[in-house]
């Protein structure tokens, strides 16, 4: 399922949030039983702060915006299969704010215009500086490909994933590996073009 695309105008509102998050980040270290004021905690809740604005920029965005973010296309008249392998994306997983991470495979057909691979990585990257769920993930860089390249055929398969909320916590299985595809247009109808994506994907 696709994320509501609800555009945030303020993109600076991280930024401008950080004296709060700092407050926020030093309440949550006394409340876990320690001491805020001690030297190696005393500069903790700024660092935290400035790397939320960091690592979640993404989610100032729509998807919308981030494929128009990257979408410096080249006119083209292919309609060959264009494919970029291992991506590699962090991310933040939205039910513990702790990482994931693996790699993202995309695949689509031209429709009259390409991008640069290296955009493809960048939207990527974007799409994952969110608090994110493996599955939505792939749904977003999806769209917002589709929003760079006016491309109606678009995969994405997110594989070879480390979710830290499994192995930390919980099951703590150290071998987790959840590979998810997110497929629109004739990767959905055509087998031979899905089985196409799949093979040059494969290791
Ligand atoms: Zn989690």
């Amino acid at each position: 399922m696709a994320r509501k695309e609800k555009t945030i105008t303020n993109k600076n509102l991280i930024r401008e949030n950080q004296p709060k998050i700092e407050e926020c980040i030093r309440t949550l270290l006394g409340l876990l039983g320690d001491n805020p004021d001690r030297p190696g905690l005393k500069e903790t809740p700024k660092r935290v702060a400035k790397m939320y604005a960091e690592i979640l920029d993404g989610q100032l965005y729509t998807n919308q915006e981030i494929g128009k973010m990257f979408a410096k296309n080249f006119d083209v008249d292919t309609h060959n299969l264009v494919v970029v392998k291992d991506i590699t994306f962090y991310s933040l997983c939205e039910h513990h704010i702790v990482p994931f991470f693996g790699k993202a495979y995309i695949g689509y057909i031209p429709n009259g215009k390409v991008i640069g691979l290296s955009k493809l990585a960048r939207i990527t990257q974007m799409c994952a500086k969110r608090l994110q769920l493996q599955e939505k993930l792939g749904d977003d860089i999806a769209q917002a490909v589709m929003a760079a390249t006016g491309a109606k055929d678009v995969a994405v398969v997110l594989k070879d994933t480390k979710h830290l909320c499994v192995s930390m916590r919980g099951v703590k299985d150290d071998t987790f590996d959840t590979t998810t595809a997110a497929l629109y247009g004739r990767f959905v109808t055509k087998k031979a073009l899905r089985d196409e994506f799949y093979n040059i994907i494969k290791k």
